[in-house]
């Protein structure tokens, strides 16, 4: 704690975009419009596609003997978990969904087409 002995400069706070000293309320940098509420840029980041909604879609298009839909499954409720708590900044919900929905279909297929039949011999 050596810097601002002073204890002049409390409620400034240093912009990690631009680097200038900003008031510490502020909620959006007056010099570059770096914005805080969803820490990036103005229209560049406000909605950034989750990686593992995409991941979550594709893995259940491509099933992979059932690898595919279990891990769409798994995927698909961590990048809901993702967007929800992301509060807006984080696109990709309806690739979730769909990704869910397809692991569940992949996942059914394989209790109805594997299990059930041998169950029955
Ligand atoms: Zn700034």
């Amino acid at each position: 704690l050596t810097e601002h002995e002073s204890g002049t400069d409390q409620h400034t706070k240093t912009c990690p975009s631009c680097a200038e000293q900003i008031q510490a309320e502020a909620l959006v940098c007056r010099f570059c419009g770096y914005d805080y509420k969803t820490q990036g840029m103005p229209g560049s980041s406000s909605t950034s596609t989750s990686g593992l909604a995409i991941a979550s879609m594709v893995l259940g298009i491509l099933w992979i003997w059932w690898i595919g839909s279990v891990l769409a499954v798994i995927f698909g409720h961590v990048a809901l978990n993702q967007i929800k708590q992301s509060d807006g900044a984080r696109g990709g919900r309806g690739m979730a969904i769909a990704g869910l929905v397809l692991g569940y279909i992949g996942v059914a297929t394989l209790i109805l087409f594997v299990l059930v039949p041998l169950l029955a011999l």
